[in-house]
């Protein structure tokens, strides 16, 4: 009777374990086994509180997404609203001639006037530059950061309007061909040296960018 009984007891725990598995973090059978009844009647509710927690707060998978949201957290979050129809709009224009792109705009809640791209197609657009820009100049600050993402040269973890200045060949080329899709788009490339402008003219001299950004501008000129 008492092998029975213990090859019913092993049965059982193997069964509990594999139940418990995804909880070990919480609890361990073994330990539970080995103490008195009255203190098993007292873990057993703390037992069941803890499987709910642990469903309740298990974490989803990481995804690109979430961690580009958190990053976003950085520059003020991310407003909705009419800006953010705005720029979906502004996408819409544009949308056809992205070689297949599909972009997922955002609008950052930052007065700095800056916009990012990640190699996902997610772009991010401050408030700031949103105010400041045209409804062309908008679309030239997409089709530059589409260009990064056509050209595949997107610095990681981010492709910035800006720019940096040991990539400056890089910024040129998305100027150059954000400004063919603007053209294509039947949208005069001169937004994209008026918004340039603006943002240069918002840059103070000594920003790591400002030099870069004086170079785009005059390039944008001679043309
Ligand atoms: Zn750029």
């Amino acid at each position: 009777m008492k092998k029975r009984w213990c090859c019913l007891k092993i049965r059982l725990m193997h069964i509990f374990q594999a139940k418990i598995a995804p909880y070990k973090r919480y609890f361990h059978l073994a330990c539970f086994l080995h103490l008195n009844p009255s203190m098993r009647l007292c873990l057993i509710p703390i037992f069941c509180i803890a499987l709910i927690l642990g469903g309740c707060q298990a974490p989803g998978p990481v995804t690109e997404t979430t961690i580009h949201r958190s990053w976003a957290t950085q520059y003020g979050g991310i407003l909705r609203g009419p800006r953010q129809y705005r720029l979906s709009q502004t996408c819409k224009r544009l949308a056809a001639r992205l070689n297949g792109l599909h972009l997922k705009p955002y609008v950052l809640n930052s007065t700095e006037l800056a916009a990012y791209s990640w190699p996902n197609g997610e772009l991010f657009v401050t408030q700031g530059l949103m105010d400041a820009t045209a409804p062309d100049e908008l679309a030239a600050v997409i089709a530059h950061e589409a260009g990064h993402l056509i050209a595949q040269n997107t610095p990681q973890p981010t492709a910035m309007l800006r720019g940096q200045k040991h990539r400056s060949g890089a910024e040129i080329r998305a100027d150059q061909l954000g400004c063919r899709i603007l053209e294509d788009c039947g949208i005069s490339p001169i937004a994209m040296l008026r918004m340039l402008q603006k943002v240069q003219q918002a840059t103070a001299p000594k920003d790591p960018s400002y030099g870069l950004l004086c170079d785009r501008v005059k390039l944008l000129e001679d043309h």
